[in-house]
């Protein structure tokens, strides 16, 4: 708002923003180019489909400890002391110190990929059941929901876009051909018997969670390989063993 005096009084001028009126929004589809599976891992914070890795940060891990270190400390305070209400208010600043840090690196890391691609294909979370798989500890741990809202919000915000697949077998389904190769959780390598491919583990599921976003089947993967040879490019990232 704005006040002007002018020779035959003052004017007020207003400007207002209408928040309801939709920002410009571009469609984007997704395409084996410009899209990036991203799978969260247990080990990692997330591996993408282009075999890059974002390792949960050393820092976080440490002040979680220091969370632990501190929340015992309070258990042995008298109940109503004066030195309990202290170790409270630590306990405390350490976890906004927790929420602080986990924002931050999120922002990054959303910032980061959205730098890479277009179009971020991730596993869907919201699925019944999945809470109770291989994923529940990293989702709280690491705040997958936080992060995914945030990724989307920043991807939306520019024009990109985030799309959420069906995250059934994405680890277990080979990326090359789509025969199912059975893995126990340990097991770090995909390594198909059917089409002899070696690569890492959640590389492999990253790949095929792009893949699903892309609405890129395993008879279409297989038919495009067939035609062009190409599907192997990603063959060259071997995992140790
Ligand atoms: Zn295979």
């Amino acid at each position: 708002m704005t006040i002007s005096r002018k020779a035959d009084g003052y004017y007020i001028t207003l400007s207002l923003e209408d928040k309801s009126v939709p920002a410009l929004t571009t469609k984007v589809e997704p395409t084996l180019k410009n899209t990036l599976g991203i799978d969260m891992g247990l080990k990692e914070f997330l591996v993408t489909s282009e075999g890059e890795s974002v390792p949960i940060p050393q820092y976080y891990r440490k002040s979680q400890q220091r969370l632990k270190t501190l929340q015992k400390r309070l258990s042995r305070k008298k109940k109503g002391s004066k030195r309990r209400l202290k170790a409270v208010k630590t306990v405390a600043k350490q976890h906004k110190k927790i929420a602080d840090q986990r924002k931050d690196f999120h922002f990054k890391t959303a910032n980061e990929l959205l730098l890479k691609a277009e179009v971020i294909a991730h596993e869907n979370l919201n699925i019944k059941g999945l809470a109770k798989t291989r994923l529940s500890k990293s989702i709280n741990d690491a705040g997958w929901g936080n992060f995914l809202t945030i990724l989307t919000v920043k991807a939306e915000n520019a024009g990109q876009k985030t799309i959420a697949v069906n995250p059934k077998n994405t680890s277990q389904d080979c990326s090359n051909c789509g025969e199912k190769v059975k893995k126990e959780l340990n097991i770090r390598t995909h390594s198909c018997p059917h089409c002899g491919v070696v690569i890492d583990r959640d590389l492999n599921a990253a790949i095929n969670i792009k893949n699903r976003a892309v609405g890129h089947s395993v008879l279409k993967a297989r038919g495009a390989r067939r035609n062009t040879g190409a599907g192997k490019r990603e063959a060259h990232i071997v995992a140790p063993a």
